[in-house]
């Protein structure tokens, strides 16, 4: 293993560091210092410590002062400033910005800007009070970004980084949808894009990074239930959507238990109602939402046309009628086998325990890069021992410990030094580094 000083010759200054990035990748096996994935990741590694305390106030600063998706303008502002690049360009509201050679091939980090409208319930003295909460944790993320970015300019790397600050990642249509595939972000010749998100489910100190799918697609449903209004006293000459809506509500279930393959995973979840406004009076209509989420391209497609069908029939029974539509959300979160792989090696130098994949029917906007580019998603273990039943993501008592912040920029860097050299595997080995344990 060469040691971190094989690095300083192209990481000082910020002029040279460019130039020299670019140099690694057009030049390499021709002159360029040898640089074991392990030296490079281990000197990353040693300037992010160094990174974290500021790191850490700006998360309690992001998490005091939350912004709701598609207003986050502030926090992207700050966020690139800590990064280094306070004229960041942006996208939306979201900013890029890119370490390294201006041009050439890239690695991407995405983090996400935006809150939940969540009145948070956390004790702490920087809790947010303006109504919005980071109670998904992406405080956590965009603080680690900058870590990470922070110390790939202080040491230099094999490929750019370009750190994607994304907005709206918790609303619809999602904020990926303002990059993937846009002029900026395909400017930016990215060849990797890693994302990372915490999560309770699993122990701190540990990291998720399982290859193919992890989260499932997402689709929203509003199925409006019509019936005819009236006296509560007088039933017989109504047509109560609300009993019809409780028989649709029953029946979408079995769609799941005995429409669907059991070795599939699928969800449908009911979860507003919208019926009258007087005790005593029977509603013209109830609205219902809802969510589906799946695995299988197959499923989706059924799952929605038997959802239409079944809740139309089963208000027919009732004399009432039932309208179902749909808004399409992301697709399924599907990681990339290599980048899966040579991450679990980086991760465990990292220090990092690569826990069992976490497979959820959870899903997340990040599945759009997976389309367009080899990416992976990787998830760090918030969790406790013994605290199952604590807040989870979306909880507004949710809140990750602080060391957080040094887990996910670890994981980040990992991710990053592991996606080099898939992408670049030829000059990877002419520089002489590859993942060491792979
Ligand atoms: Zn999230």
């Amino acid at each position: 293993m060469a040691t971190p000083a094989a690095l300083t010759g192209w990481g000082s200054t910020r002029d040279g560091r460019d130039a020299r990035y670019g140099q690694a990748v057009v030049t390499a096996g021709q002159g360029q210092p040898a640089a074991p994935a392990g030296a490079v990741l281990t000197a990353l590694l040693q300037a992010a410590s160094q990174e974290v305390p500021a790191a850490v106030a700006l998360r309690r600063e992001l998490h005091a002062t939350p912004e709701l998706g598609g207003r986050e303008t502030r926090t992207a502002s700050r966020v690139a400033a800590a990064l280094g690049e306070p004229g960041a360009p942006s996208v939306t509201t979201g900013r890029l910005v890119r370490i390294g050679a201006a041009s050439g091939p890239s690695v991407a980090i995405r983090a996400e800007l935006d809150a939940l409208p969540l009145t948070e319930q956390t004790p702490v003295a920087w809790a947010s009070r303006n109504g919005a909460s980071h109670s998904c944790g992406h405080d956590v993320h965009l603080a680690a970004l900058t870590v990470a970015g922070r110390a790939v300019r202080r040491v230099g790397g094999p490929l750019p980084l370009v750190a994607v600050l994304q907005p709206r990642e918790e609303g619809y249509p999602s904020g990926a949808l303002d990059l993937v595939g846009s002029p900026q972000l395909e400017a930016q010749d990215i060849r990797a894009v890693i994302g990372v998100h915490v999560h309770p489910h699993i122990l701190c100190g540990q990291v998720s990074a399982g290859p193919g799918p992890v989260n499932a697609a997402y689709d929203e449903v509003t199925i409006t239930v019509q019936g005819r209004g009236g006296h509560a006293a007088y039933p017989h000459v109504t047509r109560d959507p609300v009993l019809a809506a409780a028989h649709v509500i029953l029946a979408l279930q079995h769609l799941i238990s005995r429409r669907t393959d059991p070795m599939h995973p699928a969800v449908l979840t009911i979860g507003t109602v919208q019926a009258g406004t007087a005790a005593n009076v029977v509603p013209e209509q109830v609205v219902l939402t809802g969510s589906l989420r799946t695995f299988e391209p197959a499923d989706r497609a059924s799952l929605r046309s038997a959802v239409s069908a079944t809740a139309g029939a089963t208000a027919e029974a009732y004399e009432c009628t039932a309208q179902a539509t749909f808004t399409q959300g992301e697709p399924v979160l599907d990681n990339d086998p290599a980048l899966a792989a040579a991450a679990a090696a980086c991760l465990a130098q990292a220090g990092l325990r690569v826990a069992e994949p976490l497979r959820s029917c959870g899903s997340d906007d990040f599945a759009y890069y997976c389309t367009r580019y080899p990416s992976l998603m990787m998830f760090v273990g918030v969790g406790q021992p013994g605290m199952q039943d604590a807040p989870g993501l979306h909880h507004p008592a949710f809140l990750p410990r602080e060391e957080a912040v040094e887990d996910v920029a670890r994981a980040m860097l990992a991710g990053y030094v592991a996606a080099c050299s898939v992408v670049l595997p030829g000059a990877a080995a002419g520089l002489g580094w590859a993942p060491e344990s792979v």
